[in-house]
């Protein structure tokens, strides 16, 4: 994939990048590693001053960084403004929670027989990321701001159509004033990751992105002996029971599907509901998305800009016409539109069987897949039946339900009366084919430390 900007609304190229070269690479490497020695001596005062003006730096420039993520990725401008401000709140609230997150953890030194005994979270080192284009500053941000707290250093390997916008990055930890090299973009292509992720001088890698790219850098990272944190890719159940809040639920069930032109890998993209209230949620989901306004991603009204690339938006169409031929039913959109660029309009569509393709793989675009439910136990049946298991969410105000939901979902997370959201103050990750490790919160920032444990006689 060439490294370029292409505009997703109209298909033009606006900028390309070459790949760097190897001696390139080679001289950025040897600059994470020298400053990595360096760096992982300086205190959490130093490193939160540093977090703080980047996100001081951000607000400045939110109009003109927005511009430029709606321009390579297409996300709406309001959306692209609300990352920029969910960044610049992430740092902060980083480089306040960081220090007692990796305060020492201090152990019962008399159990042990010991004077002193305790854990101490060091840093690793160079962490290589590897990162996806969907939301192209948080996704970063949720993995440099714990990880320069904690005195690691950052290789940013972005998604190679979000190249201005890595670029930016860089030039942000610069411009406020964290120690040069402490953060690298690298504009390679993914060939070029495993010889990377396989240098001595990487100590660890995180991926967010497909179960494709999870696999291929698990299993490098895998046979170097290397730690990985992986946040793949979802399908996420949306159960609604019979008690819900349906024009609540329905409503919440719109954003979590189209958020993000429906992009976001903890998107709600299964919807499956109790039998009692199937017709009467149907109805209210399907006026809800189909008032969805579509179109120029810069207008500050619209709610759905185009899908990022035309691959992306041909996978969309193809699990869409493949369960439409085996008997699916359309209940609102599922026609790609007239006209330049990539857009899709969300799609609401039901009767899907288990030989559907849209049954088992990830839809990332606006379409919504509706299941029928015969009681609680099919609904969880129907939201555990999928290789993913990254977000989950449950519309109940009855609290056995609940508690049988919490307990039962197969998934990192679960949300009740509300949709799937990363919080930096609440960890985020999943299990099964969604990856392993934790982003966010105090799991999240202690993945890439070393947990000394420490025992003084
Ligand atoms: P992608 O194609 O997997 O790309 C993600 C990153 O991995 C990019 O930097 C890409 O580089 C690189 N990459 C691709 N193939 C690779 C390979 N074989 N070896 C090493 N690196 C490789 O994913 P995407 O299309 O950008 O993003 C969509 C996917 O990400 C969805 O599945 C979504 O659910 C998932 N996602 C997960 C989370 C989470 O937190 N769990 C968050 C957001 C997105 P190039 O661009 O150069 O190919």
């Amino acid at each position: 994939m060439a490294i370029a900007s292409t505009n997703p609304a109209t298909g033009e190229t606006i900028r390309e990048f070459d790949a760097l070269s190897d001696s390139e690479v080679e001289e950025k490497l040897a600059t994470a590693a020298r400053v990595a020695r360096e760096y992982r001596h300086t205190g959490f005062d130093e490193r939160a001053a540093g977090l703080r003006r980047a996100a001081d730096i951000l607000d400045a420039d939110t109009d003109t960084l927005a511009a430029t993520m709606t321009a390579e990725m297409g996300k709406t401008i309001a959306a692209a403004k609300a990352e920029i401000g969910k960044c610049a709140k992430g740092l902060r609230y980083y480089a306040d929670a960081a220090p007692a997150m990796l305060a020492d953890d201090i152990a019962d030194a008399d159990a042990v027989n010991a004077s002193r005994a305790l854990h101490r979270f060091q840093p690793l080192g160079v962490i290589l990321a590897v990162m996806p284009w969907n939301f192209p500053l948080w996704q970063v941000i949720r993995f440099a701001g714990p990880g320069l707290m904690a005195g690691n250093v950052g290789l940013l390997k972005h998604a190679s159509n979000v190249p201005q916008t890595a670029l930016y990055l860089e030039e942000l930890f610069r411009r406020a004033g964290l120690p040069e090299g402490v953060f690298q973009t690298l504009l390679i292509s993914s060939g070029q990751i495993e010889d990377i992720l396989k240098d001595p001088r990487v100590a660890a890698a995180t991926l967010t992105g497909s179960e494709g790219a999870g696999r291929a850098v698990g299993e490098t990272a895998g046979a170097q002996l290397k730690k990985v944190v992986l946040e793949l890719g979802g399908s996420d159940p949306f159960v609604v029971l019979p008690s819900a809040d349906l024009p609540a639920a329905a409503k919440t069930a719109t954003t979590a599907r189209c958020q993000n032109n429906g992009q976001s890998c903890i998107a709600a993209k299964r919807f499956i509901v109790h039998t009692d209230v199937y017709d009467e949620f149907a109805e209210l989901f399907v006026a809800e998305m189909a008032a969805q306004k579509v179109g120029d991603p810069t207008a500050d009204d619209t709610d759905i800009g185009p899908l990022a690339t035309e691959q992306g938006r041909t996978d969309v169409t193809d699990l869409v016409d493949d369960a439409v031929a085996k008997g699916a039913k359309v209940l609102t959109g599922g026609t790609v539109p007239d006209g330049p660029g990539w857009f899709y309009p969300p799609t609401v569509i039901s009767e899907i069987t288990t030989e559907m393709d849209i049954y088992g793989e990830e839809v990332f675009g606006p379409v919504a897949s509706l299941y029928r439910a015969t009681d609680i136990d099919d609904a969880l049946r129907i939201a555990n039946d999928t290789d993913f298991g990254l977000g989950s969410n449950v519309w109940t105000t009855d609290d056995a339900e609940i508690e049988r939901c919490i307990d039962e979902l197969e998934a990192g997370q679960v949300f009740v009366n509300g949709m799937t959201t990363s919080y930096p103050e609440i960890s985020f990750g999943g299990i099964k084919n969604s990856g392993h490790g934790r982003e966010l919160a105090t799991f999240g920032i202690r993945e890439f430390c070393n947990v000394k444990t420490v025992w003084v006689g």
